[in-house]
């Protein structure tokens, strides 16, 4: 009879400095946030996008899977739902998914890009976002009209402008009870700059020069996935060296992937979006997919990582909620 020789797991460079560093792979530790992807279908096309999305795109999550998620959720519940894309606004059952929602009391943000607030068929969005109490959260990744331009296109800045006036008016950003999140995110490959006082020279800025008011500020690493590695080029590995000799270990108990699922259009599973951007799901072989949702399971699963991973423990740390110290 053969013997069985099990080989012990290879480690990546990140597992093997999360393993140096606290003699334990990284694990979730809780469900708090289901982060909700509808799909990368886009009116904009963004040079720093991580997952690609575009008006070309046509991947949209279906109602049939929306319905399990809601199944899920209901089970869940209460949880911090958070809705991205594209743009979220561009799924034709986004009202529908977000009503049923907030039946279930679920806290729900949003993931808005501002200039399809402005299209004539998306006017109506900024009220029902208040009707049912959604918190937004909203690109912009400069207070200066040239760094918006080059990031996210011609008249990005003007329309994005115009909508953050246009939500300061409903209450978005002026009432505690609808928070605005603007989202920073640096042009060149570097790390953001100290959020707090990043958060300070927008608030000033934006209130001088066009009476616009907001919740809080926060920034995020670019990550070294969809189209921005094609802005890297020749700086890639140069940009790699720069998040791996920033690793600080103290953003390892707060990394969003360990408090967090994420859910892809067609719903598979991930440990975020940024996976999802390098098509890397959960690493719980046989639960991949919302249909075979099991808490129990998810919420003590290894974490699913490789190099894009030290985007978020360079520096002040980075995610989906700003810096993490
Ligand atoms: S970054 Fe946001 S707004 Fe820009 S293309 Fe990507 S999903 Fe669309
Ligand atoms: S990219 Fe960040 S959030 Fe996602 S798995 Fe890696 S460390 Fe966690």
């Amino acid at each position: 009879m053969g013997i069985l020789i099990i080989m012990p797991e290879k480690k990546n460079e990140f597992e093997q400095q999360i393993f140096n560093t606290t003699h334990q792979p990284l694990r979730c530790l809780d469900l708090r946030t289901i982060q909700i992807n509808l799909g990368l279908l886009c009116n904009q096309t963004c040079e720093h996008c991580h997952v690609d999305a575009s008006p070309k795109r046509t991947e949209q999550m279906s109602w049939t899977t929306m319905q399990t998620i809601l199944a899920v959720t209901e089970k869940l519940s209460p949880v911090f739902i958070d809705i991205t894309g594209g743009a979220p606004e561009l799924h034709p059952h986004l009202e529908k998914f977000l009503r049923s929602l907030i039946k279930q009391h679920q806290q729900v943000q949003l993931r808005t890009n501002l200039t399809i607030l402005l299209e004539p068929k998306f006017k109506a969005y900024p009220k029902l976002y208040k009707e049912l109490g959604v918190e937004l959260v909203a690109s912009l990744p400069c207070y200066l009209e040239e760094e918006v331009r080059l990031q996210r296109g011609k008249g990005v800045f003007e329309k994005s402008i115009e909508a953050l006036q246009l939500l300061n008016k409903v209450g978005y950003g002026t009432t505690p009870k609808l928070p605005l999140t603007l989202v920073f995110n640096p042009l060149e490959p570097v790390l953001p700059p100290e959020q707090k006082a990043l958060e300070n020279d927008y608030r000033t800025y934006l209130a001088e020069h066009y009476n616009i008011q907001f919740t809080k500020l926060i920034t995020l690493t670019n990550m070294p996935l969809g189209r921005f590695l094609d802005v890297l080029k020749e700086k890639k590995p140069h940009y790699m060296g720069l998040l791996k000799e920033s690793f600080n270990p103290e953003t390892l108990p707060s990394l969003m992937c360990r408090h967090q699922i994420n859910i892809g259009w067609d719903g598979t599973l991930y440990d975020c979006d940024f996976n999802l951007a390098a098509g890397l799901p959960v690493t719980t072989m046989v639960l991949r997919h919302i249909t075979q949702f099991d808490p129990s399971v998810l919420s003590t699963r290894k974490i699913a990582t490789a190099d894009h991973c030290y985007g978020c423990t360079a520096g002040h740390g980075s995610s989906c909620g700003g810096a993490l110290v």
